[in-house]
């Protein structure tokens, strides 16, 4: 490559948790040939360490960090995830599932709730659930690889997996160091600016070292050791539409069938969620200071325990939110540094994937071009706030009154853009959603509807449609669903035969 005083030759990473070791694998990836990258974390300071869900994207990162699907599965006792099921969400005895994938085919153009409003006001179709794989596949335990043949019954497949955050971190680590990042361990305690341009130039470690740089990503977590401490860029606070700020996190022993889904139950003061891996589930509640002790929500999560506990509670505060520049100067926020948005729809790691990507997209020059910078930021304040209110809608949107929270998030304001969304939605079962936005209609249906907010009739162009033709279609695709999904194998027998299982749990699996 030619070289030039222009091109960053330094990148120095800050933390060793997912996100430090994220942006390593990412960038010794795609970079890694051309620019010396390393990463100094405290061993002193713990990683959150409980980020256990994600969300289909993560196969993407997997391509552009040139990881081995099968043995990251197996390293860090993976399981599959097709959606996300809430009990008690929109009133206590409730339930309903938020699938990936698509509800009907591609060839309904999004049009499916559309037909389906117009049928169901007849009584000449099924429930609106009955219409997705993803959902009918994690009502029977079982699993798929998706098909890229569009008329392939699988196509319209699409998982995720749970693993052990811990173990994911581990697993990156040692990619990543093979790749040649250079691994320091060291606890920073300041960092050396240039007194003329503001850029950091090196980091001050406690033993006396210093670590010189070129371009510093920030992964420090909640800290925000250098994008707060050393570029004060201001934490927007959200908890007046998030008012979540602690969780009590505690693992326990597994249990057959292996569901390849998360479980989101709503608790009086929170909610509680249950993510099993091969090795043991993950459970935890998120609640609010405000609205519960400590003490109550760890006595809640013990309580509800679908097993022997294998571990002390792990208890975390946090507050939810957004760094308002996630790039200063020559500092980018990565993870819990760049903002948190808590883990209900399992997005801070997609979060730290599309930073990463939009990283590579606007990687800089030493001039660090302010519009390049305000071009990131733009980007990711959009994003995070298109899931925000994705966020919010879940609270929201309840009828549940039996206690404080509860009676506050349901009749708190809302930011407009969700108010707007919502009230299109109740009108006409309408989506204008962007094409950049992350949850697209799959998603926004299934959480509109799930939370009890019906739409009072469909667009007048469907009064135009036959109805006989429209419900055999949705009767034909009832029924092919049904088979497809009979067709396919458990989700234990299906990592099972893929080679997926943790090589010490091979013998309680055979
Ligand atoms: C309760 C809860 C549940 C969650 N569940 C999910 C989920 O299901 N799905 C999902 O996608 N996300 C989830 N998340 C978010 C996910 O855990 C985080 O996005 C992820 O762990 C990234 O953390 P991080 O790497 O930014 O920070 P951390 O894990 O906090 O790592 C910070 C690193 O910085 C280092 N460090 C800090 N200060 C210094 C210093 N002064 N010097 C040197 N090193 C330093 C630390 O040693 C550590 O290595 C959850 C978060 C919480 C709180």
């Amino acid at each position: 490559m030619e070289r030039n005083d222009r091109w960053i030759g330094r990148v120095v990473i800050v933390g060793g948790g997912t996100a430090g070791w994220m942006t390593a694998a990412a960038l010794s990836q795609s970079l890694g040939r051309h620019v010396a990258l390393t990463l100094v974390e405290s061993d002193m300071i713990a990683t959150i360490g409980v980020g256990e869900a994600t969300i289909p994207p993560i196969r993407a990162f997997h391509d552009l960090a040139g990881i081995n699907e099968a043995e990251f599965i197996r390293e860090t006792f993976a399981t599959f995830k097709l959606g996300i099921e809430f009990r008690d969400w929109s009133r206590p005895n409730t339930r309903y599932f938020h699938p990936f994938g698509y509800y009907g085919t591609q060839k309904d153009l999004g049009y499916f709730l559309q037909y389906w409003l117009r049928l169901a006001e007849r009584g000449r179709v099924a429930d609106f659930s009955e219409f997705s794989l993803c959902a009918l596949a994690a009502r029977h335990n079982v699993m798929a690889e998706a098909s890229p043949d569009p008329n392939h019954p699988l196509h319209l497949f699409s998982s995720a997996y749970h693993f052990d955050a811990s173990l994911y971190a581990r697993y990156l680590k040692s990619v990543s160091v093979a790749r040649g990042v250079t691994h320091t361990l060291g606890d920073i305690v300041d960092a050396d600016k240039d007194p003329v341009s503001g850029l950091v130039t090196a980091l001050r470690l406690k033993s006396g070292e210093t670590v010189e740089g070129d371009l510093f990503i920030d992964c420090s977590g909640l800290r925000g050791v250098l994008i707060d401490k050393a570029m004060g860029s201001p934490y927007e606070d959200w908890s007046k539409w998030l008012p979540m700020n602690r969780a009590v996190a505690m693992p326990c022993e597994g249990r057959m069938p292996l569901a390849p889904f998360t479980l989101s139950t709503a608790r009086a003061f929170g909610w509680q969620w249950r993510i099993p891996l091969q090795h043991r589930v993950g459970n935890g509640i998120v609640y609010s200071s405000d609205f519960a002790s400590d003490d109550e929500a760890a006595d809640t999560l013990v309580a509800n325990l679908e097993g022997k506990a294998l571990a002390s509670p792990n208890r975390i505060r946090f507050t939810t939110g957004r760094r308002q520049t996630a790039w200063a100067k020559n500092v980018v926020a990565i993870g819990l540094s760049s903002g948190f948005l808590e883990p209900l729809e399992s997005t801070s790691i997609y979060l730290i994937q599309s930073s990463i990507q939009r990283l590579i997209k606007h990687f800089p020059d030493k001039t660090f071009a302010a519009v390049n910078i305000e071009a990131y930021n733009r980007a990711a304040a959009a994003e995070i706030e298109t899931v925000r209110d994705f966020l919010i809608l879940h609270y929201h949107a309840t009828e549940r009154d039996e206690s404080e929270l509860w009676n506050y998030v349901r009749t708190m304001p809302i930011p407009d853009s969700l108010a707007h969304r919502i009230a299109l939605f109740r009108e006409r079962g309408q989506l204008n959603l962007a094409a950049e936005e992350l949850f697209q209609s799959t998603s926004w249906l299934s959480v509109l509807m799930g939370q009890g907010i019906r739409p009072r009739t469909y667009m007048p162009t469907m009064a135009f449609q036959d109805d006989n033709l429209l419900a055999e279609g949705y009767a034909r695709l009832e029924r092919h669903l049904k088979a497809t999904v009979a067709r396919l194998p458990d989700h234990l027998a299906f990592l099972r035969a893929g080679g997926l299982i943790h090589p010490s749990l091979l013998a309680a699996a055979n």
